[in-house]
């Protein structure tokens, strides 16, 4: 069994990002005329370190991942009527509506009904 390490350079923008955003919120001084646009900016550097994060960890070889890193798909399949084979979902990530690979779209409450 594999351990995961995080990529050091990202991981590391990550914390100092977030370190910033606590700053910014919690620390922040009443008297800072800058305070609105360094919380906002300390906010905007958080999301790019963390897409750069979670960029870094993607390119890791599966087992280096951290468990539960790659998105399960969808359980969900379009029942057609008759004895034509169910047709699987193909959407990615949390969705409310499904979708084939050919483009059909059903929600649950159509299939629950
Ligand atoms: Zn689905």
């Amino acid at each position: 069994m594999s351990v995961y390490y995080p990529p050091v350079e990202q991981h590391e923008t990550v914390v100092k990002a977030a370190l910033h955003v606590i700053q910014g919120t919690h620390y922040a001084r009443p008297e800072n005329p800058h305070a609105d646009a360094e919380a906002q900016h300390g906010q905007e550097q958080l999301a790019l370190a963390a897409r750069a994060l979670a960029e870094a960890v993607d390119m890791l070889p599966a087992d280096r991942q951290p468990i539960g890193w790659v998105r399960q798909p969808c359980p969900a399949a379009l029942l057609p009527t008759g004895s034509a084979a169910p047709v699987p979902c193909t959407a990615l990530g949390k969705h409310g509506t499904h979708q084939t690979a050919d483009g059909r779209k059903w929600a649950n409450a159509e299939v629950d009904a």
